[in-house]
Order: structure tokens, then C-alpha cells, then sequence
């Protein structure tokens, strides 16, 4: 297919990075380098982002703060407990889950 240079107006193959009458740069065939360059960008882009939503997801304060309620609620139905110190064991439990609604939105 020719194209129309933007420069000298005159018509050139457009598989020629530059236009055979005055040079002028193709702007639709990107050069080797410049390929490179928007690749290795969108690489680096793709990295980023993959880590802002890894960080997003997993939160090290949140998984720790699941496990705590997880831990009080294995406490609270510890059959070995008296009915006392479970019944503490629970409303420790309901303060943390309650914390981290508030917290987190969401229930652990
Ligand atoms: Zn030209």
C-alpha cells in the first residue's frame, strides 16, 4: 500500500520506515527500538498494577486481624473452658469481629 508522505506530499510504500523522496520518518512503521520501548513500558506498567492489587488484596494487617478472630473463636468453643471464660472469650471475639467490620467492611 503507498501512503502520502506528511512532509514532501509524495506517495511511498508504507512497509519504508522513511520516505524514499525526503526521508521523513514513517510514522505508522515504528522502528525496532521504539517497539522495544512501548513493550518494555507496557511491562513495566503490567508490574505496577499487579502489584498495587496484590497489596490490595492481601493485606498483612488484615490477615492477622482474621486469624485473631478466628483464634478467639476456637477459644470460645473450647469445651474445656468453664461456661465463664467462654462466655469472656466471646464478647472479646464479638469486640474484635465488630473492630474489623468496621475496619474492613466485611465480616472475617
Ligand atoms: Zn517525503
Amino acid at each position: 500500500m503507498m501512503i502520502v508522505c506528511s512532509e514532501c506530499k509524495k506517495e511511498y510504500s508504507d512497509q519504508s520506515k522513511t520516505c524514499v523522496h525526503c526521508g521523513a520518518r514513517n510514522p505508522n512503521k515504528m522502528s525496532v527500538a521504539g517497539m522495544f520501548g512501548v513493550v518494555l513500558l507496557f511491562a513495566v506498567g503490567l508490574f505496577v498494577v499487579l502489584i498495587v492489587i496484590g497489596n490490595m488484596l492481601y493485606d498483612p494487617k488484615e490477615h492477622s486481624a482474621q486469624l485473631a478472630v478466628e483464634e478467639c473463636r476456637k477459644a470460645e468453643n473450647d469445651g474445656l473452658l468453664s461456661i465463664d471464660a467462654r462466655r469472656l472469650a466471646r464478647g472479646a471475639c464479638n469486640l474484635l469481629e465488630q473492630e474489623y467490620k468496621n475496619k474492613y467492611g466485611r465480616a472475617p
